[in-house]
């Protein structure tokens, strides 16, 4: 099977074409187009026709393939269906904020974590996505959009960090300063909290933000609607961010998705404001996204700020998210391995 270029970081690349007897010089040249807009090959303007050749025969410029691109009728959000080379689909969301716009990206084809409320668990998971993958959702979702990618969250399907590898070579290439030259800062990974990973995040990448997924205030809860927290429960992961938080200098943000009559009350806000005191954080509060399947009702939006109110009032800094794309099933916990591609 053909290599995929948007995966290879630049000596990587340069290896490669010397490798075909082309002068290292190359690389650069080619490394640089590959985050330009292409879609083919033939549109490296300076390259010459032999080596162009040559990289056709060698490489793909996308392993992504789009299959279905809607868009919606409320907000700018725009969702896209990637095919994968064998066959796999993920999913990608382009949001658009004040200032700027977001691509939420997949790390992986469906995930094992198994989270109660989500979409994206309920198959299982088929399989970890490549860093040229990863990629391949920035530039492609920047190329068909034709919209510039301000900030990119690692929020779509999959759990990032049981990927970790592969994210991390994807945290390398998207920062280089001949390709896309973002900077870490506007990067943020999401996680269910794996505590042993989370560590080596913070040593590595200091400067990228993470979102912890919490959602409930106690283990007891927790557990009933996340597995991980049997692996790694609350103490442990958040003694984890404090350390990171003293690590890095940075704030850290909790995810905390409200689900009626099991997390939203306020002796659970009461309990939540206490574990997170003196900590340098955030906290998003999201009304479920309901998903028929797991017979799990959201709180509302109403319910939502009067959760934020009372976190407020304890000194917890807490906004609700605002839900973009539910009419195309874009929205948090909505994304799913299986598509019907009509
Ligand atoms: N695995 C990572 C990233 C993917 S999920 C993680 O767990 O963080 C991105 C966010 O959407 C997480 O906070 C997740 O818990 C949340 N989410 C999942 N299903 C949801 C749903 N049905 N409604 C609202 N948020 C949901």
């Amino acid at each position: 099977m053909k290599e995929d270029i948007r995966g290879l970081l630049p000596y990587e690349l340069e290896k490669r074409l010397t490798d075909m007897g082309e002068p290292a010089f190359r690389g650069k040249q080619v490394f640089q187009w590959l985050f330009k807009d292409v879609e083919s090959f033939r549109d490296m303007r300076n390259i010459p026709k032999a080596l162009i050749a040559k990289l056709e025969d060698n490489f793909v410029i996308s392993g992504l393939t789009l299959k279905k691109h809607q868009k919606s009728k409320y907000d700018v959000t725009e969702k896209f269906l990637f095919e994968l080379n064998d066959g796999n689909q993920i999913e990608a969301v382009l949001m658009g904020y004040k200032y700027g716009n977001t691509v939420c990206i997949s790390s992986q084809a469906g995930c094992r974590m198994g989270c109660k409320f989500c979409a994206s668990g309920l198959l299982g998971l088929s399989r970890n996505l490549t860093q040229g993958e990863i990629m391949g959702q920035v530039t492609e979702v920047s190329r068909i959009s034709g919209r510039k990618i301000n900030n990119v969250v690692i929020m779509g399907t999959g759990e990032p960090l049981d990927n970790y590898q592969n994210i991390s070579n994807f945290l390398r290439l998207i920062h280089e300063p001949n390709g896309m030259n973002m900077s870490m800062r506007s990067i943020t990974i999401s996680t269910c909290g794996l505590v042993d990973k989370l560590k080596c995040l913070a040593e590595e990448f200091p400067q990228v933000n993470v979102a912890i997924s919490l959602h409930a205030p106690t283990d007891e809860k927790r557990s009933q609607i996340m597995p991980i927290n049997k692996k790694f429960p609350i103490t442990e992961l958040i003694g984890e961010c404090r350390d990171y938080v003293k690590k890095t200098g940075r704030r850290i943000s909790f995810e905390y998705t409200l689900v009626k009559d099991f997390n939203d009350g306020d002796d659970d806000m009461l309990i939540l404001a206490v574990l997170l005191r003196g900590l340098n954080c955030h906290v998003n509060l999201i009304p479920l996204n309901q998903v028929d399947e797991t017979g799990l009702c959201t709180s509302g939006r109403k319910r939502a700020l009067e959760c934020m109110k009372i976190l407020n009032s304890r000194g917890i800094q807490a906004t609700v998210r605002r839900q973009l794309g539910s009419d195309i099933n874009g929205a948090c916990g909505q994304l799913r391995l299986k598509q019907s591609v009509e």
